[in-house]
């Protein structure tokens, strides 16, 4: 049995999503941490220059890509709103360096039966009872990819329903419109989509990220988020003669890292609005070790005590060893973009109309990450962030449905609609 579409809407943008999304996920976007010239990799703009080209085919005036990765494309109002707002649409190109990410080969599997779906490679099996959503998908449309790979619905997803989307209404100028300015960036999944993005040159009153996950979800309210890099110089000595000299650095770090609360403060004991400490990465030597961390909380007061917590704990441990040294770096990476939307209001309403126009529930629930948006809103640009329907991130289980691809793509299309009628109000 055939799921059905939540609109006729969806059901007549679904092949384009689903030929746009396939061709993107094919190129390798993967971005690179710690990276040196924006974008991090050469895929981002070898998939900014396609994305380009559409966006010129689609009718779109002022397509660019820029020297730092960004793409950008205009659709001018039509009808009478033609001096209204100017509002956004952004999606990231790149994909996450957590998962494999080259040779992506989708799979599309028609008219899921439930149970468990099998991928041809690395024995990686998508299983409903370790992923409710795929419970509710019965009937629709899965994508994924081969298994030894992330599918790259983060966000190409998002790139194909928007693009899918405005070429909808190029081709119907029948249906009304504000003025929509799109942009895909790169680098968003290492922190610096926002970074090089040129708010002023965009000129929207507000923007939207597709680059959520469940059908109907519209987060307005993000993690504020710090990086904590913590690097531990010991003594080297050979092992042979080491008696009574040799402080071991990485013996350090491991001190720090056991020392932490596991039972709490972790992002695997924690859910909704808590926040944690996570090291994700830990590398060394007796001379040197290095761990890196992210603390995330919803509520800024909170997020400064888990600083607090892990600087305490590592100077604690390190005192014990007086010929030790330590050094504790830490960066604001975003804040929570509730701070901004709430003087808005009629940002997040405008998408909640949107997905109620297209027959959907919005959910409202504050999201466990950041998007683009969290630092956009930050620097000027109010971003809430919409679903996309994909599932699974930054894993080789990674899956979207098409039918609810077809319905972020819908919503894209509603939204225009919803903000001809508010004008510039
Ligand atoms: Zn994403």
């Amino acid at each position: 049995m055939a799921a059905s579409y939540t609109s006729a809407l969806a059901e007549s943008l679904a092949p384009d999503v689903l030929a746009r999304f396939l061709r993107y996920v094919r190129i390798d976007t993967q971005s690179r941490r710690d990276r040196t010239s924006s974008p991090s990799t050469p895929g981002q703009l070898e998939l900014g220059r396609l994305l380009a080209a559409e966006l010129e085919e689609a009718g779109l005036d002022d397509v660019q890509l820029d020297e730092n990765g960004y793409v950008r494309g205009t659709l001018a109002a039509n009808g009478s709103n033609g001096d209204g707002a100017v509002i956004g649409l952004i999606a990231h190109m790149d994909t996450s360096p957590d998962a494999p990410g080259h040779g992506v080969e989708p799979l599309v599997h028609r008219s899921y039966e439930g149970g468990v779906i099998e991928l041809p490679r690395a024995g990686t099996v998508l299983d409903p009872a370790s992923m409710p959503e795929l419970t509710d998908k019965v009937g629709h449309d899965i994508v994924t990819g081969s298994g030894d790979t992330l599918l790259g619905a983060d966000d190409k997803a998002g790139v194909a329903e928007i693009m899918a989307g405005v070429a909808h209404l190029a081709r119907h100028p029948e249906l009304p419109r504000p003025t929509l300015r799109v942009a895909f960036t790169p680098d968003e999944e290492i922190g610096e989509g926002a970074t090089l993005f040129d708010v002023e040159r965009f000129g929207a009153r507000c923007a939207y990220t597709l680059d959520g996950s469940d059908l109907g979800e519209l987060q307005d309210e993000t993690f504020s988020a710090v990086e904590a890099i913590l690097i531990i110089y010991g003594v080297e000595v050979h092992p042979g003669q080491a008696t009574g000299k040799l402080v071991n650095a990485l013996r350090l770090a491991a001190q720090i890292v056991a020392a932490l609360p596991s039972a709490t403060l972790t992002p695997e004991t924690t859910a909704e609005r808590e926040g944690f400490i996570h090291p994700y990465e830990l590398t060394g030597t007796p001379a040197k070790a290095e761990v890196r961390f992210i603390l995330r909380d919803f509520d800024d007061d909170l997020l400064a005590r888990h600083v607090e917590l892990l600087e305490r704990t590592a100077k604690q441990i390190t005192a014990a060893e007086p010929r030790a040294r330590l050094e504790l770096t830490t960066r604001d990476q975003y804040r929570n973009m509730r701070r901004v939307l709430s003087e808005v209001p009629d940002v997040a309403n405008a998408a909640e109309a949107a997905i109620r126009a297209e027959g959907i529930e919005p959910i409202r629930r504050p999201i466990r990450g950041g998007t683009d948006g969290s630092r956009l809103s930050e620097m000027g640009l109010p971003t809430p962030n919409i679903f996309t329907g994909g599932h699974e991130y930054h894993s080789v289980r990674e899956w979207a449905s098409v039918q609810d691809m077809a319905s972020a793509a819908a919503v894209v299309v509603r939204l225009a609609e919803v903000w001809s009628r508010n004008g510039d109000g």
